[in-house]
């Protein structure tokens, strides 16, 4: 066994209300400079939709992550072949315009504009060439709240490719926010050539050096989740940092910080690094599972002895039992991973939506009149999309979820309204009462203590083996040299 620590963060979809403000507070602090406009390390996406930069999801088209060749991993876009000719051009990135072109108004002109017939008014001009923009044809949040339009989410390819596009006359409509996923397996730290990225030993993020950095751009076309950005001002590349220097005081990330919602919650894991790479052999249907195998139980005493053994301290690992992160993860398997089929074993996991709660059969109001809610086959949300984002196809792992959280919500319902309470529902569902009130509190009630345990650390404490590049698991680079 080799048990290291990991920094985790899941998100309830159900509450995200797309105010964009976790967005904003990471733009004010990390990327409000040049060469940095257009990125944004945390972004909030509607969906269905298509995203940003647009289509991301598309591995077709960008040919990101990891995929499964005669029995082992390969990145996707790379082979000796292509990554030579490749070496001064990235054909698979994406485009300015996939992104967006980001702009400013120039409204020095409204009050220095001289005396004319027209009211003076302050035109779009691009934060990069300074030329005057006619027309705006693109934003970080372009398609926000137009999941209906044929435009955006018919494009979505979660939609395409599972081939559930005749139910999206009855679609829904959820916010998808994201971050970097600090992966296990990471698709950019492999795909580095200079060797500037690297996974901290100590608390599993993923970071860029930049002094080492030579803006060969592989980690932007190889991360399939777009979550490398490529610094035109400094020629370096640049990522979310999981805002190390307030988690290493033991404060919660900015974007979880200001999150509006109350979505966020983040906390320690433990995983074993021995089994990483078997569990990304796996087919894509079982991959959620294979996830959550690779996490360890930190009550159990040889995890915690091989923990110590890596450097984790008893400081970490207290925090990794009172994780919410491993609770809503592990213990009542709750949320799941985007887009575990791209293989990089992301480190971000998500509930699934539970609303609307409106059945696409029936009369949803007349079934809740009677304290009963509807299957989660029927509900709105289709199944096969929900499942696309976040079970790699599997259709069961996410109804698993969507029955747990109706039980969840109809027992705590009847407890509220002191109406008959079923338990026996909730044991259906693989929940207890006890289980039940815990997690009610949870995504209700839960203060900053309770949805952030954030153990602080200081580096020079760390055992030296567990720092910067001790990815903990075979990983080669491009070049063939492990880690
Ligand atoms: S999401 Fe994963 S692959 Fe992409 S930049 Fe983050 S760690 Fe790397
Ligand atoms: S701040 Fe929270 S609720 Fe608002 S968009 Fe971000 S994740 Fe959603």
């Amino acid at each position: 066994m080799d048990a290291r620590a990991q920094l985790v963060m899941v998100f309830n979809l159900d509450k995200c209300i797309g105010c964009h403000a976790c967005s904003i507070s990471c733009k004010n602090i990390w990327t409000d400079r040049r060469g940095a406009e257009y990125m944004w390390w945390n972004n909030v996406e509607t969906k269905p939709g298509i995203g940003y930069p647009k289509k991301w999801e598309d591995q077709g088209t960008f040919k990101g992550g990891w995929v499964v060749d005669r029995g082992k991993l390969r990145l996707r876009a790379l082979g000796k072949g292509p990554t030579l000719l490749n070496m001064f051009f990235q054909p698979n990135m994406p485009k300015m315009e996939d992104y967006y072109e980001p702009f400013d108004f120039d409204y020095g002109n409204l009050y220095g504009a001289g005396e004319g017939n027209d009211q003076p008014v302050a035109e779009a001009f691009s934060r990069i060439s300074g030329r005057k923009i006619e027309t705006i044809r693109g934003g970080p949040n372009w398609d926000d709240d137009l999941s209906g339009s044929q435009l955006y989410a018919a494009k979505d390819v979660n939609l395409e490719e599972h081939g559930i596009v005749e139910e999206y006359g009855r679609m829904f409509m959820q916010y998808l926010p994201r971050t970097c996923n600090h992966c296990l397996h990471p698709a950019c730290v492999a795909s580095c050539p200079s060797r500037a990225m690297y996974k901290r030993g100590e608390d599993g993020i993923v970071l860029v050096d930049q002094n080492v950095c030579r803006g060969w751009r592989f980690c932007t076309s190889a991360c399939p989740y777009k979550k490398v950005y490529f610094n035109w001002d400094s020629g370096k590349a640049e990522k979310c940092i999981h805002c190390f220097p307030r988690t290493e005081t033991g404060q919660c990330m900015a974007c979880a910080h200001s999150c509006v919602g109350r979505i966020r919650y983040v906390g320690v894991l433990l995983y074993d690094a021995e089994k990483v790479e078997q569990a990304l052999l796996k087919p894509d249907a079982e991959l959620v599972e294979a996830h959550r195998a690779v996490i360890l139980d930190p009550r159990d005493p040889a995890v915690r002895e091989a923990a110590g053994r890596n450097g984790v301290s008893d400081r970490w690992l207290e925090a990794a039992v009172k994780s919410p992160v491993h609770a809503l993860v592990k213990e009542f398997g709750l949320a799941l991973p985007l887009h575990p089929e791209f293989r990089t074993l992301p480190m971000a996991y998500y509930i699934p939506s539970l609303s609307p709660i409106l059945s696409t059969q029936g009369d949803t109001h007349e079934l809740m009149e009677h304290g009963l809610f509807p299957e989660p086959e029927t509900l709105r949300a289709p199944l096969g999309y929900l499942a696309s984002l976040l079970s790699g196809g599997n259709r069961e792992v996410v109804a698993a979820v969507l029955a747990k959280l109706i039980a969840l919500r109809s027992f705590m319902r009847a407890r509220n309204l002191h109406q008959p309470m079923d338990a026996g529902a909730l044991e259906k569902a693989g929940l207890d009462e006890a289980a039940a009130v815990r997690l009610y509190r949870l995504f209700t009630l839960g203060g900053y203590d309770e949805r952030y345990v954030i153990p602080a650390q200081q580096r020079e404490e760390q055992d030296p083996h567990t720092r910067k590049g001790a990815s903990g698991f075979g990983i080669l680079t491009q070049a063939g040299k492990g880690k």
